[in-house]
C-alpha cells in the first residue's frame, strides 16, 4: 500500500493494515523531508507529552515490511497514475495544509494581519516559513479572531515568558522575536458564547495559570446563574470561567471577547500597517438554548459595532484540505465545500466510476472506487486531537483489511517503490529514507543539547539535506 502523508493518519493506518495482514508492505510518501507531519509542525513546543505518539510512530517505521520516501510530493513530484500502476492500495492521510479565511474586506492589505497557521508553522520551525518574522514591538495588543485549540495555542505563545519557551524545542528565529515582543494583551473574539467555542478546558486551564498573566473577567451576562442545571463539561468550563485567574497586578492579560463577527480591518494607507479590527455584535437567535454547544447566532439588531486597536491580528478559523493533482483521474471527485475527499465514512473512496472498474459494477457517483481510501483530516475534516485521529484512521485500516481479507477488488498490484525509485531518481528526486531520517534526527538532538532543549529543529530543506550529503 501506498501512503500519502506521514502525520498520525498514515501512520496509525499503516500499524493496523500490518498488524492485521501478514504480509503487508506499506510505502509512505512524505513532501517533506521529515515524518510526523502535525505532531511536528502543528503541536505546540511547550506540549512535548503530546509528541510521545512519535516513538510509536518509530515502532512502526522500524519493521522491514516499512518504507519512508520523504522529500517526494505525490502529485508533483511523482503522480498518481504511477502509484495506481504500483501497488494494491492508496491511503490518501494528506492532512488539511492550507487555512479557511475570512471572506472580509481587506483581509489581505494590511501588514500584520497573519493566519495562525502560518504562525504556528513558524514558531515550529516548518521549512519555508523561517522568514515569516511577524513585528511583535508595534503595539500592546493583538487579536485573534476564532476560539478553538489553535487559537488559545497562539495566545499561550504570545503570553508566555520566553525564557519558559526556550526550553523547548521551539525555533531560534522565533524565540528572537518573541524575546523583543511588546504585546501584552490578548483578545481571543469569538463569533459565538464561550459554551460554543472548540477548544477544551485543558487549554484554557493553561492560560488561566500563566504566571504574570491575568484572565480579563468574562462579561456576566454570557455565563449562566448558578442553579442553572448544565452538563458535566459546560459546568466545568463555567467554573473556569467564574474562577478567572487570581494574578492581579499581571504585567499580561488576555481576554475571551464574544459574540463578535469581524466585518473589516483598519489600517494606515501610509505604510499599509493594521491599526484595528472591527466587529459586529451578535446576539442569539433563541436567548434560552445560550448554553448549548450548537447555539446560533446572527447579528444584533439594531446594529451595534466594535473596534478594537491593534497592529497584530491573526484567523485561527480552521485548516482547509485541498486536492491532490491527478485525483480526478482515479474517478475521485474532491468535495471543496467539506475540504474532505467523499468516502463511505470508514474510509472507502466513493466517487465516479467507469463502470468496468466500479466495485459496484454500476456507473454510480457514489461507487466505492477499489483499493482507494483515506483516512484523519482529509477524510473527516480538519477537526480533533491525535486521539480521534487515531480511531479514524484504525476505522480505515479496518475496511482496508476487511476488503482485503473478503478478496474485493483492489488495485492492479506491483513492487512500489522498489520499481518505482530508479526511474525517480533518473528525473531528479532525492527521496529520504527512514535510516537518513534517523541522521536528521541525531542532528537535530545534538543541536538542541548544546542550547539545553530536547531538540533544534533545522528550519529549511536546504539545511536539512545537507547533512545528508
Ligand atoms: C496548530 C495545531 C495544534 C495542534 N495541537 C494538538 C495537541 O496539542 N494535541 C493533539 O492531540 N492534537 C493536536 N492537533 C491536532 C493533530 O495535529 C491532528 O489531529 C493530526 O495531526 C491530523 O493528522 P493527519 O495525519 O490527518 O494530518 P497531518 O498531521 O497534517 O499529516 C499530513 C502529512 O501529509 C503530508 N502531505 C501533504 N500533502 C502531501 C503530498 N501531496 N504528498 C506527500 N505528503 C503530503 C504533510 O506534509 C503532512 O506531513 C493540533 C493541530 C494543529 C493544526
Amino acid at each position: 500500500m501506498a501512503v500519502v502523508g506521514s502525520g498520525p493518519a498514515g501512520f496509525y493506518t499503516a500499524y493496523k493494515v500490518m498488524s492485521n495482514i501478514e504480509n503487508a508492505r506499506i510505502d509512505m510518501y512524505e513532501f517533506l523531508p521529515v515524518p510526523f507531519g502535525l505532531v511536528r509542525f502543528g503541536v505546540a513546543p511547550d506540549h512535548p507529552e503530546v509528541k510521545n505518539c512519535q516513538d510509536k510512530f518509530t515502532e512502526v517505521a522500524s519493521s522491514s515490511r516499512f518504507k519512508f520516501v520523504g522529500n517526494v510530493e505525490i502529485g508533483k513530484d511523482l503522480s498518481l497514475e504511477i502509484l495506481r500502476e504500483n501497488y494494491d492500495a492508496i491511503l490518501f492521510a494528506y492532512g488539511a495544509s492550507q487555512d479557511r479565511k475570512l471572506g472580509i474586506p481587506r483581509e489581505d492589505w494590511f501588514l500584520g494581519i497573519r493566519s495562525a497557521r502560518d504562525f504556528v508553522a513558524w514558531y515550529n520551525g516548518l521549512p519555508g516559513y523561517a522568514n515569516l518574522q511577524p513585528d511583535l514591538t508595534l503595539g500592546e495588543n493583538a487579536v485573534i479572531i476564532g476560539q478553538g485549540n489553535v487559537a488559545l495555542d497562539v495566545a499561550r505563545t504570545l503570553l508566555t515568558d520566553v525564557d519558559v519557551l526556550r526550553k523547548t524545542d521551539m525555533a531560534e528565529h522565533a524565540l528572537a522575536v518573541l524575546a523583543r515582543s511588546k504585546i501584552k494583551h490578548v483578545h481571543v473574539v469569538g463569533r459565538r458564547g464561550p459554551f460554543q467555542a472548540s477548544f477544551t478546558i485543558k487549554e484554557v486551564r493553561e492560560l488561566m495559570q500563566l504566571p504574570d498573566c491575568s484572565f480579563r473577567q468574562i462579561d456576566p451576562s454570557l455565563l449562566p446563574s448558578d442553579n442553572f442545571k448544565l452538563s458535566r463539561t459546560p459546568k466545568r468550563m463555567l467554573t473556569l470561567l467564574q474562577k478567572g485567574s487570581d494574578n492581579l497586578g499581571a504585567s499580561k492579560s488576555w481576554s475571551l471577547d464574544s459574540m463578535l463577527s469581524p466585518v473589516t480591518f483598519l489600517g494606515r494607507s501610509r505604510d499599509c500597517q493594521l491599526t484595528g479590527v472591527k466587529f459586529v455584535e451578535n446576539e442569539y437567535q433563541e436567548p434560552n438554548q445560550r448554553f448549548e454547544p450548537s447555539a446560533k447566532v446572527h447579528t444584533k439588531s439594531p446594529e451595534t459595532q466594535k473596534v478594537f486597536p491593534t497592529s497584530l491580528a491573526f484567523r485561527s478559523i480552521g485548516y482547509k484540505s485541498t486536492p491532490i493533482e491527478g485525483m480526478s483521474n482515479l474517478g475521485i471527485q474532491f468535495d471543496e465545500t467539506k475540504g474532505i475527499i467523499p468516502n463511505d465514512g470508514y474510509g472507502r473512496i466513493t466517487g465516479s466510476v467507469k463502470p468496468q472498474v466500479a466495485a459496484t459494477g454500476s456507473h454510480d457517483r457514489s461507487a466505492v472506487l477499489p483499493g482507494i481510501y483515506c483516512a484523519g483530516w482529509v477524510k473527516r475534516g480538519p477537526a480533533g486531537v491525535i486521539a480521534n485521529t487515531m480511531e479514524d484512521a484504525f476505522a480505515t485500516a479496518e475496511a482496508i483489511s476487511n476488503d482485503w481479507q473478503d478478496s474485493k477488488r483492489f488495485l492492479s498490484g506491483g513492487d512500489g517503490w522498489d520499481a518505482i525509485a530508479s526511474l525517480a531518481q533518473a528525473t531528479g528526486l532525492r527521496p529520504v529514507s527512514w535510516t537518513e531520517w534517523l541522521r536528521i534526527d541525531a542532528v537535530e538532538k545534538a543541536n538542541g543539547k548544546l542550547k539545553g532543549k530536547e531538540r533544534e529543529k533545522l528550519s529549511s530543506v536546504s539545511q536539512i539535506m545537507s547533512v545528508l550529503d
